[in-house]
């Protein structure tokens, strides 16, 4: 994937990158601290917080947003709806068709226009569902 002119690419920046699209996982901040670290031990949380912003202000990465969590991010940035754990607050990917409403069932909201929409779908995880019979 070509990178924006204007990104600057330095040796930790680089570095931040290639780890989130090698992780699945939609790691936190700290989770790619964790990571990042045992290639680069001297890197602080607060460069990785710098850099994941500037990241995903570049569009090379995704921040997802969701509510009341701590942020994960996505090396991915292709649009494609995502399924959270409301127990162990797990996120995957989903695969197949999200398909936008139809545009005049569209919700409106007086004054705006709408530039486009995040779905997120709340399940429970396979490891969290393992014996806990049928969770409605
Ligand atoms: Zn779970
Ligand atoms: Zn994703």
């Amino acid at each position: 994937m070509p990178l924006p002119q204007s990104l600057r690419m330095t040796r930790q920046r680089r570095l931040i990158l290639d780890e989130l699209r090698r992780l699945k996982t939609h790691p936190t901040a700290d989770e790619i601290f964790q990571v990042v670290k045992r290639r680069m031990p001297r890197i602080s949380l607060a460069t990785i917080y710098r850099n994941l912003d500037i990241l995903s202000q570049a569009g090379v990465i995704q921040k997802l947003e969701t509510a009341g969590l701590q942020r994960r991010f996505d090396g991915d940035i292709s649009q494609h709806p995502h399924v959270r754990c409301v127990k162990c607050g797990r996120v995957d990917d989903m695969t197949g068709d999200a398909r936008p409403p139809r545009i005049e069932r569209m919700p409106r909201a007086e004054g705006y226009a709408i530039h486009g929409y995040r779905l997120e779908f709340l399940g429970t995880c396979p490891q969290c569902g393992k014996g806990g019979g049928n969770i409605q």
